[in-house]
């Protein structure tokens, strides 16, 4: 019954839930790691969860659709206006809402490959044709993606840094690739895990917005902020481009507790600089670990890191999840013999390497 392109998709592979792997091992799921959603292993903000609660009061009233508060709050600390702001319910439905705006049944969508695997869903649920370019040493060819934009292309999605490889451009790089896309076809530059970023010339998106009036950029709640369970996410382009997927978002596309806690968030600098640092040693604790244990890794710029175990990766995998560990297969994404695994605290990674050690020497 369903239209072409749906009945072609595959759906998100989620990592396997911490109850579920609890109950088949029998286990508390407190002595589950699941290192597997590139979620925050700090916990949430205080000042977050302060904010829930005292949200809660309204339960019974709709949330304010426009979202004005938690607009003020990002313009101010972006150098935005608020009118250039789309909030989603997850940077995961802005990028849906764009395709639907913007894309439709005859047109191509330009992403990369091993990209995040929400663009060739909302590309095919839309009927458009998806348009994959070899990726270069993992990350985005970003020569050979605006070499392969055609008349027919509406979008092109860069994710910087990109989820599952972590490979990152800079700022010049960036700047160069969208010299080169013409103004009628929309670039969206999503920016999941910006404020992960250490480097001297980090890529920021919002600082090349007034320049490309065809650029968006997409951020979001669920990641250094801490507040994935809530579904908050954003994105910042022209007004025009703002006014038209305003439109068509859902009215109440956010939750009332979920704006709290986001607006509460930003004022929570304190638990931003925790996440980058944390995730600045946890990085830093796997990629020695796989050194020593001769293991090949992609450096990686965001929370989370591919690491190459071989063809017997789901084997691994599975020896992972009988030690309690969930991490991420990423067969899915065209990397068969990479597993993705998020930073966690110390002990956390502690805990996984370990659990891979023994997990390798079973697998021969
Ligand atoms: N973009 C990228 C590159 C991601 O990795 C993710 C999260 N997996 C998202 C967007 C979506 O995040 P959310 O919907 O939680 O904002």
């Amino acid at each position: 019954l369903a239209v072409k392109g749906v009945q072609a998709l595959s759906p998100y592979q989620p990592g396997k839930p911490i109850s579920e792997l609890a109950r088949e091992l029998g286990l508390n799921p407190s002595e589950i790691i699941k290192l597997a959603s590139n979620e925050n292993p700090l916990g949430p903000s205080e000042k977050a969860v302060a904010a829930v609660e005292h949200a809660l009061t309204d339960l019974c009233l709709y949330p304010d659709g426009n979202g004005f508060e938690l607009k003020q709050k990002l313009s101010a600390r972006l150098g935005v206006g608020a009118d250039q702001i789309t909030l989603g319910n997850g940077s995961n439905d802005v990028l849906e809402v764009i395709a639907r705006c913007f894309a439709g049944s005859d047109s191509e969508v330009v992403f990369s490959q091993y990209a995040f695997a929400v663009y060739p869903l909302v590309t095919q649920a839309i009927g458009a044709t998806p348009v994959t370019v070899p990726a270069k040493d993992w990350g985005h060819d970003l020569d050979a993606m605006a070499a392969a934009v055609t008349e027919h292309t509406r979008l092109v999605f860069v994710a910087n840094p990109n989820n599952p490889t972590g490979t990152v451009h800079d700022a010049d790089a960036i700047e160069a690739f969208l010299g080169k896309i013409p103004e009628d076809v929309l670039v969206v530059l999503d920016e999941a895990y910006c404020e992960y970023m250490t480097g001297k010339k980090d890529p920021d998106g919002v600082a090349l917005l007034n320049r490309f009036p065809n650029l968006i950029v997409c951020r979001t709640f669920s990641k250094a902020w801490g507040l994935a369970g809530l579904r908050v996410g954003y994105s910042l382009s022209s007004p025009a481009i703002a006014d038209i997927l305003n439109r068509v978002r859902q009215p109440f596309n956010v939750s009332s507790v979920a704006l709290a806690a986001a607006t509460a968030v930003l004022d929570d600098e304190d638990y931003l600089q925790r996440s980058r640092a944390a995730n600045a040693a946890g990085l830093k604790q796997l990629e020695e670990a796989f050194d020593q244990m001769g293991l090949r890794y992609i450096p990686s710029s965001g929370n989370f890191i591919a690491v190459e175990v071989g063809p017997q990766a789901m084997g691994v995998y599975q020896a992972l999840l009988a030690h309690g560990v969930i991490v991420r297969p990423i067969a899915g994404y065209g990397m068969p013999n990479h597993l993705r695994v998020t930073v966690g605290l110390p002990a956390e990674n502690e805990h996984f390497i370990d659990a891979l050690s023994k997990a390798l020497a079973a697998a021969g």
